[in-house]
């Protein structure tokens, strides 16, 4: 068994660790190892970190942005400096291969630092008043507690995204990562401690008994803001449930982003793009390149140099040097694929290459289908897997009318390079994100979002702020 000081193994609430009399065990997906055990904590404990977010909003809040800057400074300087160890707790948790983990730790952090110095630049506004004895005045204040749950695919950073942009905002925060990978939450947890995050203002609940324990974090009176980020299908249980209170929402829900390779684009840029973007943690993200759309001129040369990049990655221990592509999060994600897999082959598509399991049941071989429309299981579906379909089009309306014809608008991206094709197709896409000639499109300092059924609500840039936030006018009159 793995050990650090940073391996942490019960809830974190008003900064004492709790424990609980069951436990579950927490696995290692590539070789279905336990990596700890951990308490189970229930919909009281949930509570509890509800009353000390609650307990700790009033002092929290009240400090300057510059005297928050300063702690979550320290919180990121830490978190950099124990990256290899939060990296290696991340890839053990949850598989992916060690630079991407270290890259998530690093991806996550940036938030932190970013929203150290952003929360020092929330700006009101005073607005010209219709009678000269009046004034319009506009502030900003802290939404108030903030309640999260957050998924296993990216266990650090979807954490960070958030707590960083509360935090700084002056809320307090309460988060209930993924049972799979209550880890990296803990580790965060910890080095709260070190950085000098006082008592309640960020806890972590972990258990088994999500439902109960959402229902506590959707619907607390004392819980003014709840976050999500997770599938679409949760994503609208969640938010039924937040209507009982009317809370402030905010959701980063699933994707299905195309990928679309236009006849003037950088063909060798195009490929290598789009085996990154497909194949980073095995196919599990939520900005993944789901569909890729070629147009016909241009399909045959695209498909081989893709095939042949993909035929290189090498599968493997996410522990393990130069592995691309680690085990999938459990055996019946894989078995989920293989099902998407084999009922659009019956469907008409064509096997590339791959297609199989491979190094036990929770690996999935980099595939690639050909010949696939986009109404096959493989194109309708969040795939969540390493597997690359291919569509391919004749004109550019056509490609757009594919593209969009999804009920997720979460990222999409297209190589071209005509500069006109460029605006149109930019402005036709109906998604949240879109990169042009580019894949690696997420970073602290650009508004992270969906629109359709990806969610709402923005992680990351100025905006990110305002999810977290409240306007308030001050009518000032008898002047
Ligand atoms: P999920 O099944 O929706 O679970 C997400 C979180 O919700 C987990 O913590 C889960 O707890 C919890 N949960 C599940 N059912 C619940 C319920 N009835 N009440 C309260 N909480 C509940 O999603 P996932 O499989 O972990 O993650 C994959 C999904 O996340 C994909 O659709 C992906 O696209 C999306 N995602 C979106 C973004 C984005 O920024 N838009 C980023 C990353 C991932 P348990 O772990 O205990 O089940």
């Amino acid at each position: 068994m793995y050990h650090s000081a940073l391996l942490k193994n019960t809830s974190f609430i008003n900064g004492k660790w709790i424990s609980s009399s069951n436990s579950f065990d927490v696995i290692n997906p590539f070789n279905n190892q336990i990596v700890a055990k951990v308490a189970d904590a229930n919909a009281n404990n949930a509570e509890q970190a509800v009353i000390a977010a609650k307990n700790a909003l009033k002092t929290w809040s009240a400090k300057s942005a510059h005297d928050r800057a300063m702690i979550l400074k320290k919180w990121f300087t830490l978190i950099m400096e124990n990256q290899d160890e939060l990296a290696t707790i991340l890839t053990l948790e949850q598989g992916k291969p060690l630079a991407e983990a270290k890259g998530e730790i690093a991806y996550g952090a940036s938030f932190i630092e970013w929203f150290a110095e952003e929360g020092k630049r929330v700006y009101g506004d005073t607005i010209q008043a219709p009678s000269s004895d009046k004034r319009i005045v506009v502030i900003k204040q802290p939404v108030g507690v903030v309640a999260a749950i957050t998924p296993w695919n990216f266990p650090n950073a979807m954490i960070a995204r958030k707590a960083a942009a509360a935090l700084a905002a002056g809320c307090t925060f309460v988060v209930k990562p993924a049972t799979l990978t209550p880890l990296s939450a803990l580790a965060l947890a910890e080095l709260s401690v070190q950085a000098g995050i006082p008592a309640g203002v960020f806890n972590v609940v972990v258990g088994t008994d999500s439902q109960q324990m959402g229902e506590v974090l959707t619907t607390h009176k004392s819980i003014a803001k709840f976050t999500f980020t997770g599938s679409t299908a949760i994503g609208k249980i969640l938010l039924n449930q937040c209507a009982s209170t009317v809370k402030k929402v905010s959701m980063e829900l699933g994707g299905n982003a195309p990928f679309i390779v236009f006849d003037d684009a950088d063909i060798d840029a195009a490929v290598k793009s789009a085996v990154t973007s497909k194949f980073r943690n095995a196919g599990q993200t939520c900005v993944c390149t789901n569909r890729i759309l070629v147009q016909s001129s241009i399909l045959e040369e695209f498909t081989t140099k893709f095939v042949s990049a993909v035929q290189s990655l090498k599968l493997g221990s996410g522990l393990e040097e130069n592995i691309s592509v680690g085990p999938m999060i459990t055996k019946s994600a894989t078995t989920d694929v293989k099902k998407l897999v084999i009922d659009s082959i019956t469907a008409g598509a064509e096997l590339l290459t791959g297609g199989d399991s491979e190094l036990g049941s929770n690996f999935y071989q980099a595939t690639v289908l050909a010949n696939v429309t986009n109404d096959m299981p493989i194109a309708a579906n969040e795939v969540f897997g390493p597997v690359a379909p291919i569509i391919a089009f004749n004109t550019e309306q056509e490609a757009i009318e594919v593209a969009n014809d999804t009920e997720y608008g979460l990222a999409a991206y297209f190589y071209a390079r005509d500069i006109g094709r460029v605006w149109r197709v930019a402005e036709a896409l109906e998604f949240g994100m879109v990169g042009i000639n580019d894949s690696a499109i997420s970073n602290a300092a650009a508004p992270f979002g969906g629109i359709k059924q990806s969610g709402n609500g923005r992680e990351g840039s100025k905006y990110g702020l305002d999810d977290y936030m409240e306007i308030k006018y001050l009518s000032m009159g008898g002047i």
